[in-house]
């Protein structure tokens, strides 16, 4: 259909006067409109077309007023003048996953990430499902990279120590037509090279997940779907980039960029201006700003919120698998642009519960709403009724970076010959990020030797990083040897998950020099139990202070000006 079409088709539907021009890459639509979701509506019909090209959508929200972008409170020349090959904006899970790949190379790398921790943006705030891909449509890059980020994930996590388990997902079947119409996903699976999908009978998945007998004619059995703590994996690429020559630069945003020709010549930021060979822009939900900055504007993203609910691991009633309700087949014959969530046991065997899906003007938004706390909570409880509303300990929203044509951009870009993109990084975005970080790294590499670079990968380059110690997951007889080879392993700080001291002063300690309250918690849990942090904050708060030589007063929890204590209000002579 022509755009010409589609706009009357929008004015006939919406009421809304679109303006459409169109360039060899996108269709850029303008306008104003007084709601978000009709806005984002449209621009969907765009990208839907069949053009083949991406949509930039300008129309605005009336009486809209965008919050400013939240960036770092310091001003300091520490990058000034300093020449690098890569600079990586963005330390979410595509940033540290490339900029480690990149590692591999004899490469000056530079990270920027805005943020006081890596893992701040939708890395840290999602449901860590690492997907089989069964929802996914053919001759997508989501189904590229996430069909074979998902292989990558046993020997991934194995080098960089972090846990995974691929514990395998069961999708529940409450009739006995969608599980009949289940045999075409079974078929597309096999299609697809996801490996080992089945249906299973009422009998089987009754007997290994009890909690459904009541209402399951059967299941969809995917043993691919796996479970990773995403921050941690964030961290642990940041960590092992590092170890290998990359330069993480926290608190360091991106504010414009300068160009000698048709290419990026200066990266500027908050800490200074530094030059590059080659910018990697992996800013999540700014992914569009960046490009912008560099005059590349040929996608929007639109924010789409997700809220997840975590749950009392003392709670009664909890299931043991990773399970999800199946289409009804009302939604079998919508399309969706969220895969429905479900109940996940995570890595640290909590049960999370989500997420759903809104769109939001705000990038930023991770604020929890009763709404989206009520409805996540009605739907996935559908597949196990014996969950309790009053079970739920906290409660997190994170938000996607999607772009009109709901699929991941992985290209160096066909206007700034040295700006490569990774944007429009949706879900499966933790499970893709494995995959797509090697192309990017490789990309990268290939269009610098093609300027002249002698580019090589390094000998020394060292995939392993190790493994923090996790004491109460060691042996009694391991733990044991631990706490005779250094006593504050044996000192409890966080009584819900039983970290000890010893833990918190390694987290403490991090390669990437992360010093907050949260920081801390990312790495060693300590605050994620059933207090939420309500009595070991204190002493973490000033195990941090102890360890850095810093007065309590300047630890924070997380970005710079978060701090927790003012001042002292009492003193008393010892
Ligand atoms: C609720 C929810 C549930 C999800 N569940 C899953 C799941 O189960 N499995 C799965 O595979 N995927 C899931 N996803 C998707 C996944 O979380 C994302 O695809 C992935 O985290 C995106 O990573 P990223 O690094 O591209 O973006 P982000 O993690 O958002 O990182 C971008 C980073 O760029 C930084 N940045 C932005 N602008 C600048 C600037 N100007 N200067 C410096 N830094 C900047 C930001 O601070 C941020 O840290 C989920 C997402 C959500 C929201």
């Amino acid at each position: 259909m022509s755009i010409e079409k589609i706009a009357a088709k929008v004015e006939k539907r919406y009421g809304v006067r679109v303006g459409v021009c169109q360039d060899d890459r996108s269709i850029i639509l303008s306008g104003e409109c007084n709601d978000w979701n009709t806005i984002v509506a449209i621009g969907k019909m765009f990208a839907d077309a069949g053009t083949g090209k991406h949509v930039v959508n300008k129309i605005t929200l009336a009486g809209y007023v965008e919050k400013a972008e939240r960036l770092p409170a310091i001003r300091d020349g520490a990058l000034d003048n300093t020449d690098w090959d890569v600079v990586v904006i963005g330390g979410g899970i595509s940033g540290c996953a490339v900029a480690r790949e990149l590692s591999r190379y004899n490469l000056r790398i530079l990270l920027c990430e805005k943020h006081s921790d890596v893992a701040r943006g939708a890395s840290g705030a999602n449901d860590g499902m690492v997907h089989a891909g069964i929802d996914l449509k053919h001759r997508c890059n989501k189904l590229r990279y996430g069909v074979a980020g998902n292989a990558m994930y046993g020997d991934i996590c194995r080098e960089l120590g972090v846990e995974f388990n691929r514990c395998g997902q069961y999708v529940i079947f409450t009739s006995k037509l969608i599980k009949f119409l289940a045999k075409s996903t079974v078929k597309r699976a096999r299609k697809h090279g996801i490996p080992g999908v089945t249906i299973i009978g009422k009998k089987q998945i009754c007997e290994i997940e009890p909690r459904v007998k009541d209402f399951a004619v059967g299941a969809l059995y995917v043993p691919s779907t796996g479970v990773v703590s995403p921050y941690k994996l964030t961290i642990a690429y940041a960590e092992n980039a590092v170890q290998n020559g990359v330069k993480v630069s926290l608190d360091t945003a991106v504010l414009g960029m300068k160009k000698d020709g048709d290419k990026v010549s200066e990266v500027i930021t908050n800490r200074g201006t530094v030059t590059a060979k080659c910018v990697v822009n992996c800013a999540g939900v700014f992914a569009d700003e960046i490009a912008q900055m560099a005059d590349d504007e040929y996608f929007t993203i639109h924010p789409r919120k997700g809220t997840d609910l975590l749950m009392d691991t003392n709670a009664s009633g909890l299931p043991t698998h990773c399970i999800s309700m199946g289409p009804t087949l009302k939604s079998a014959t919508h399309s969706s642009s969220t895969k429905g969530g479900g109940i996940i046991i995570t890595v640290d065997d909590n049960v999370l519960i989500g997420p759903d899906a809104i769109e939001v003007p705000d990038r930023e938004d991770t604020s929890t709403v009763q709404s989206s706390i009520d409805s996540v909570f009605q739907r996935q409880s559908a597949c196990c009724p014996s969950l309790r509303k009053n079970e739920i300990i906290a409660y997190f929203a994170g938000v996607r970076a999607p772009t009109y044509e709901e699929d991941f951009i992985i290209e160096r870009s066909a206007k700034v010959p040295n700006l490569v993109h990774v944007a429009g990084i949706q879900s499966p975005g933790i499970t893709a990020a494995p995959a797509f970080a090697k192309d990017v790294a490789q990309i990268t590499a290939e269009y610098l030797a093609s300027c002249g670079a002698d580019v090589q990968l390094k000998p020394d380059f060292d995939p392993v990083r190790k493994a923090p110690v996790c004491a109460k997951k060691l042996s009694d007889a391991d733990r044991d040897k631990l706490i005779r080879s250094d006593p504050d392993f044996g000192k409890i700080i966080c009584r819900c998950e039983q970290v000890s001291l010893g833990e918190i002063k390694q987290a403490i300690n991090n390669p990437l020099g992360v010093h907050t309250v949260d920081g801390v918690k990312r790495r060693v849990r300590a605050g994620m139990g059933r207090c939420q942090g309500g009595f070991c904050m204190p002493l973490v708060t000033q195990t941090i202070a102890n360890q850095t030589g810093v007065e309590v007063s300047d630890v924070t929890k997380d970005d710079i000006g978060s701090n927790i204590a003012v001042g002292k209000i009492k003193e008393c002579n010892r």
